[in-house]
């Protein structure tokens, strides 16, 4: 146990699961485990220690999760009223309200966010809850005009598609779930959940909790266990009617093949490469923390985070002297430690990776200007790499083109609006990106030239589900967020009736 650990006091209720020997998979209300009795482990970031157990589900697993997800979608389940379907999300909203700590508290031991940040996360899981429960009740159709000869009424119906297959990554799987789970519940849907391997409990615990709460057996069930046999065996089952994916641009091209035996449809969120424009008249008292943050929250681990920060060659020396000196204020520490602004990252494939990638840019002829380097001493078992920042970066260098996914900002001078505009577009992904200006024209002009999914102006990564966000290019498709999101989970049927 850490210094860190020993002083941070678990709630009894995180305690009792952490001690379990095995986390087995959930289905139809039940704890089972994986047909084979494989188990896997999970470590802890902050330490490198074993976590937990858990079960190392299969083809056999998904396909009895799949059952139940199913035999649930036509059982009483189907005749649960809007209003009922919306009181059981305002329920869900309570409870995760009471259990909050106890949930942050996994999800700091297992995928290594700071404690801080994810306390600061709750209002925005409320939200969603909220949003969700709205859109039970906002499911409409329309009646429509014809041109049939004779007395013929038309109209549009919704109704849920079925089964939906949510994989999940790593990178934030206690409120990232939520997208899935507050659509199945406000359309009507079921679904099996297929974790991370690196980061599966919060989503364990999550299931038990709502099926506590009143939510039926079968219609939320998990299968954790490796992506290339759990995941692939949900993106190809046939009998699932729907796959809700995010993760990397990788596994969303296999998902893709793998779904091609029912022809299911996909949401798909993947990677991204974000281009963050600061402006010469940018007020840079906010643009340099908020250009900083969109990068080193979550340990870069984000997927819309502003990696390129193309800054305008008249500012970028007074800009990178204010960087450096926020750099000072950020603390990078054990994920229960409540002053750490930043954790680990989540495992040492991920640190090796974000190493050679700081070696690549080193190599590529990138200036190193803060970080670069593993972290030592009481951090030296943990997975923390400095949060880095390379100057003079150019957009053909790989580290200006590959998602690195860890704390590494470029930044990449430009001369005028057009050419940052050319530079951000310059990139296979179109997931986030900023301008920061005190001219709304510059502003709306970066707004409109660059192809992304989402842009913020003179702030960086708000998410509300009443506005939404979205992918381009290779950053994927599937809106999220809005009725659009809904409608991933719903199917469209015309009705002709001769009257
Ligand atoms: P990943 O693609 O490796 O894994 C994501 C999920 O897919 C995991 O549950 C994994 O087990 C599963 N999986 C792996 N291989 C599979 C296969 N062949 N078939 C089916 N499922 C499979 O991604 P990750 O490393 O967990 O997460 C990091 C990536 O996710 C980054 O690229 C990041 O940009 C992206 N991401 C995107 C968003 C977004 O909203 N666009 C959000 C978070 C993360």
């Amino acid at each position: 146990m850490t210094v860190v650990e020993q002083n941070f006091a678990l709630s009894e209720q995180a305690q009792e699961f952490l001690s379990r020997d095995v986390h087995h998979l959930f289905i139809d209300g039940q704890r089972v485990p994986a047909a084979s009795g494989k188990t896997l482990t999970t470590t802890t970031p902050s330490t490198g220690e074993i976590l937990a157990r858990f079960a190392a589900g299969g083809e056999a697993d998904v396909d009895r999760a799949v059952l139940a997800a199913r035999k649930a979608f036509k059982g009483p389940w189907s005749t649960w009223t809007p209003y009922e379907r919306q009181g059981l999300l305002t329920r869900i909203a309570q409870v995760l309200d009471e259990r909050f700590e106890e949930l942050i508290q996994i999800e700091a031991l297992d995928m290594g966010a700071p404690i801080s940040r994810l306390r600061n996360s709750k209002p925005a899981l409320m939200k969603m809850l909220a949003f969700f429960a709205g859109q039970a009740t906002n499911i409409s159709g329309e009646t429509l005009m014809n041109g049939i000869p004779g007395n013929v009424a038309t109209m549009t119906l919704k109704a849920p598609v079925g089964v939906v297959g949510g994989i999940i990554p790593w990178n934030g799987p206690l409120g990232g779930q939520f997208w899935i789970i507050g659509a199945v519940l406000a359309s009507g849907c079921t679904t099996v959940l297929k974790p991370a391997s690196e980061a599966s409990l919060s989503v364990l615990r999550v299931a038990e909790i709502l099926h506590e709460a009143g939510v039926p057996a079968g219609v939320i069930n998990v299968v954790t266990g490796p992506g290339r046999d759990a995941g692939n065996a949900l993106a190809a089952h046939p009998d699932v009617d729907r796959i809700a994916f995010t993760g990397s641009t990788e596994t969303g091209r296999r998902i893709i093949e793998a779904s091609t035996t029912n022809i299911k449809k996909l949401q798909l969120e993947l990677g991204g490469k974000s281009a963050d424009i600061i402006c010469a008249d940018a007020d840079l008292d906010k643009a340099v923390p908020g250009a900083a943050m969109g990068v080193f929250a979550n340990s870069g681990q984000i997927c819309f985070a502003g990696t390129r920060v193309l800054v305008q060659r008249s500012i970028v020396d007074e800009f990178t002297t204010r960087l450096l000196d926020f750099m000072k204020t950020q603390r990078v520490g054990h994920s229960l430690d409540d002053d750490a602004t930043m954790g680990p990252v989540i495992s040492q494939r991920q640190l090796d990776t974000v190493l050679s990638y700081i070696d690549i840019g080193k190599n590529e002829g990138a200036e190193l200007l803060h970080g670069g380097q593993r972290l030592g001493d009481e951090l030296g078992n943990g997975y923390y790499v400095q949060p880095t920042v390379f100057g003079g970066v150019t957009n053909q260098m790989r580290i200006a083109r590959e998602e690195i996914f860890g704390p590494v900002l470029s930044i990449l001078p430009f001369d005028d609006i057009d050419e940052a505009i050319a530079i951000a577009n310059d990139s296979d992904f179109g997931l986030g990106g900023a301008v920061w200006s005190q001219s709304l024209s510059t502003a709306l002009r970066v707004v409109h030239g660059v192809h992304t999914g989402t842009m913020w102006v003179n702030c960086y990564g708000y998410i509300d589900p009443l506005v939404g966000f979205s992918g381009t290019k290779m950053s994927g498709y599937g809106y999220k967020g809005t009725t659009a999101h809904m409608d991933n989970y719903l199917y469209t049927k015309s009705v002709y009736m001769q009257l």
